[in-house]
């Protein structure tokens, strides 16, 4: 795959017409399965060098931002001024582009969405250089195809987002234990529509066991002028220690590499629907059974989705599962997760998945033909495609 990295507009359209009729994918950090932002033939365009903040009003948490920044560098320059991202992915290294054609989300999900609830427009350029401004409002076919589209509709350019406030009081974080999977699941529901809840992600090893991490948002308090985004409240000695360990997983990108390829390991994203919540326990009594213990996990509650065909959120649980690669037995267990995943009505992430085909994708995402009829507007010679694409028939 020939790589570009155009750094303005006219270079990206430019490059569009030469080169007529080739495959394009679009990729920002990196930081999603290889296979959606990989082409095996065809042209990448690595829109990292699309990096400004063009406007950003602290007040009203406007922003007006360039697709190749990255959530970190927008979450840096936000919190300055008592703004923070809506939605937090446990990494903030992906690009904000790469964040709406994903429809990544965070642990405060039930309360903030997934990223497109956040965008107010997006500016997309089709496979003839053009430009077409989108939004919920003028073109929400197109837009909400666009959001969770995984790259397939065009180059999103640039985005208007809407940051959320949070005043001058810093976030604070809580740990707590939890010892079995039913309080993993009553906690997150407790927090799941807090005002006041930022975050919550149960982080665990072994069949919901863990700690339960959530920021909160301290009203009316003043905390010292010490205090950081992030600090840690209530912690008991022995939960700090674990912590510390567990800590590296909370933001790897901090490690200064890209994940999963940094810990070598498979990842495994599903959401489960609400009703059906004893398929969590039934994938982990599988992966016990099978003796292939995730050596990360993490647990989160999805609230309600939006109207994007290939989002991946539905209201109930989304369960990710990191595994060392190579070990045996894996594939066929996780075949075994995935037919209960598909038999509860739920999905895997598009996002970070490394093996889905066609038909389930087409089981997992009921949306997908109003989405192809969209695209097939938008891209009718489809250009736009990836390894991804190709694989789960998403671009014939
Ligand atoms: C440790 C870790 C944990 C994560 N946990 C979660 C999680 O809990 N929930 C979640 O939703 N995500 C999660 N992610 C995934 C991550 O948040 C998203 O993958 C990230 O936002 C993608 O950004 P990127 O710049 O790396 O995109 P890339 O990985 O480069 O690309 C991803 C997709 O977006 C497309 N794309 C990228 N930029 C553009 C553009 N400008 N125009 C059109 N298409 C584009 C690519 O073609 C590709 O299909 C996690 C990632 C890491 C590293």
């Amino acid at each position: 795959m020939d790589e570009l990295r155009p750094l303005q507009d006219e270079e990206i359209a430019e490059t569009l017409l030469r080169k007529n009729a080739s495959r394009i994918v679009v990729r920002g950090c990196g930081t999603a399965g290889q296979d959606s932002w990989s082409l095996n033939e065809g042209t990448g365009l690595d829109l990292r060098g699309l990096n400004g903040v063009l406007f950003l009003d602290r007040r009203s948490g406007l922003a007006e931002v360039e697709a190749g920044v990255t959530l970190g560098a927008l979450a840096t320059l936000a919190e300055r001024g008592g703004c923070v991202l809506p939605v937090r992915p446990p990494s903030l290294r992906g690009t904000v582009g790469g964040a709406i054609a994903t429809d990544c989300f965070g642990g405060n999900h039930p309360s903030a969405g997934s990223f497109g609830h956040q965008v107010l427009w997006i500016d997309l350029m089709n496979a003839r250089g053009r430009v077409h401004r989108l939004s919920p409002e003028t073109t929400p076919e197109r837009f909400w195809a666009t959001v969770g589209g995984m790259g397939l509709t065009g180059i999103i350019l640039r985005a208007g987002l809407r940051l959320q406030t949070v005043g001058s009081a810093a976030p604070v974080r809580r740990t707590v234990r939890v010892d079995s999977l039913d309080l993993a699941v009553q906690q997150l529901n407790e927090n799941a529509f807090s005002g006041e809840n930022l975050n919550s992600t149960v982080w665990t090893q072994r069949g919901g066991r863990g700690l339960m991490e959530s920021e909160h948002q301290v009203q009316g308090q003043r905390l010292p002028r010490s205090a950081r985004w992030g600090q840690r409240e209530g912690v008991g000695r022995d939960t700090r220690r674990r912590l510390a360990r567990l800590g590296q997983a909370l933001h790897p990108a901090e490690l200064g590499q890209s994940y999963p390829g940094l810990f070598g390991l498979v990842r495994h994203h599903c959401a489960i629907p609400l009703g059906a919540d004893t398929t969590l326990a039934r994938i982990f009594g599988l992966l016990k059974a099978a003796r292939v213990g995730p050596v990360l996990t993490t647990l989160q509650r999805l609230g309600a989705g939006n109207p994007a065909p290939l989002s991946f959120p539905l209201p109930g649980w989304a369960l990710a599962l990191n595994f060392p690669s190579g070990r045996a037995g894996l594939p066929a267990t996780l075949a075994d997760v995935d037919a209960l995943v598909m038999q509860a009505g739920g999905r895997l992430h598009l996002g970070q998945d490394s093996w889905l085909d066609a038909p389930g994708v087409a089981a997992m995402y009921p949306g997908l033909p109003g989405w192809r009829r969209v695209r097939d507007e938008m891209d009718p010679g489809r250009v736009f495609a990836s390894n991804l694409a190709i694989r789960t028939g998403l671009v014939e």
